[in-house]
């Protein structure tokens, strides 16, 4: 098992890592002076709830806290208005209080509606991750919580840290394969931005990876985390560094997008996306073996690494214009330099990423 803190000045938490974490939420729970007199409310999802819920509620009545547990639909849909409004009514249904905590048990979806409440409800109360999902390592560090808008993903939010990230590896043996190697593709972004020996080690251990092997998944989950809660630590509020954490986000976001939303998980379209960072690197000077190099350690984790021929050109580049980082007339991209080193860019003309778009589809 291991820990990190997450060095945030008085906002500092560490996430736990490790087996049957679940198990013990009791006892973090007072090693963190969680109140036993106020009550609780967890937040989970229809796939993770029959799974996970009973052993945390146990493990939590156990130590004598009262919880309470409100289970939304899978999948991003939940991240709505009308979900966030339940959740609140929820809250406020079952009588928490400023001493309450609201409990994420899930995937990113049920972290960020969860949190967002968290951030809210009473102008905010404590926060606690109970990720459930790979890719969850990447959105319990950094402290960004939100829902959507129908107009657009991700517009309605806050910055709100948990109080404590238990991360049990044990309840990532009942992910689907596609969504293990999506949330892998964050994982292995993490080294392509900041460590290259870490980008290496992923593709050595790809297939203990795949077959979520405990102690190798602790490993990468806690360089993962350790990668991002440094940059985040350095960059809290996204005014410079933290933006190469959205390395493959540029084109990923924008695949996502056209391609209708769940044709392609989040993961797998961030992993086309850094396939044209890298050859958008190439084009600005990087040495040419970095497009092969960035291809074959992605699909030493079984993800994509091209467009689909069919997806229209046009369409893909004005997906990216609507993008939050198109500003005034060229779009910012982090471009790799070489691997585990990245540099962000605001200079890069749509031109060559239309280039880097059909190159995509080879
Ligand atoms: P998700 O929460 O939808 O989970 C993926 C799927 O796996 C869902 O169907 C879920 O029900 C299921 N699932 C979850 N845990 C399971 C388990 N242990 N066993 C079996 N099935 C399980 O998606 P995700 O990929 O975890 O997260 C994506 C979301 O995270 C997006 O909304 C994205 O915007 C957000 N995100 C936020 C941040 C941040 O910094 N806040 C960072 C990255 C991503
Ligand atoms: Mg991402």
């Amino acid at each position: 098992m291991g820990t990190l803190i997450v060095e945030l000045g008085d906002r500092s938490y560490p996430i736990h890592i490790g087996q049957g974490l679940l198990e013990q939420a009791g006892v973090y729970f007072a090693r963190h002076g969680m109140s036993r007199k106020s009550p609780h409310l967890i937040i989970s999802d229809g796939n993770t709830a029959p799974l996970y819920l009973n052993r945390l509620t146990d493990s939590l009545a156990h130590s004598g806290y009262k919880v309470l547990s409100f289970i939304v639909q899978p999948g991003e849909k939940s991240k709505s208005l009308s979900v966030y409004e339940e959740v609140i009514t929820a809250a406020i249904e079952g009588g928490l209080d400023r001493s309450s905590s609201i409990v994420a048990l899930g995937g990113g979806v049920v972290g960020d509606l969860a949190g967002f409440a968290a951030a809210s409800y009473m102008r905010g109360i404590r926060f606690i991750q109970i990720p459930t999902t790979i890719l969850a390592h990447d959105s319990s560090v950094g402290g960004k919580v939100g829902i959507n808008h129908p107009l657009a993903k991700n517009m309605i939010g806050a910055f709100h840290q948990p109080e404590l990230v238990l991360y049990d590896v044990n309840t990532l043996l009942t992910l689907p394969p596609r969504e293990v190697s999506a949330g892998l593709a964050e994982m292995l972004k993490h080294g392509l931005i900041w460590d290259a020996d870490f980008a290496r080690w992923c593709q050595e251990h790809a297939d203990s990876l795949l077959a979520l092997e405990p102690e190798v998944l602790e490993y990468g989950l806690e360089k993962g985390c350790a990668i991002k809660a440094k940059v985040v630590s350095q960059d809290e509020r996204e005014n410079g560094l933290r933006a190469i954490l959205n390395l493959g986000h540029t084109i990923g976001h924008a695949i996502e997008a056209i391609a209708g939303y769940g044709t392609f998980l989040h993961g797998e379209a961030i992993s086309i996306g850094m396939v044209g960072s890298a050859m958008l690197g190439v084009r600005l000077g990087a040495d040419p073996s970095l497009v092969e190099e960035t291809r074959s350690l992605l699909q030493s984790l079984r993800l994509p690494v091209a467009l689909p021929r069919e997806l229209d050109t046009d369409t893909l580049m004005g997906a990216m214009m609507h993008d939050k980082k198109f500003k005034e007339g060229s779009i910012t991209f982090v471009v790799p330099l070489s691997i585990g080193q990245v540099e962000i860019r605001k200079d890069i003309p749509a031109s060559l990423v239309r280039e880097v778009v059909e190159q995509l589809k080879e």
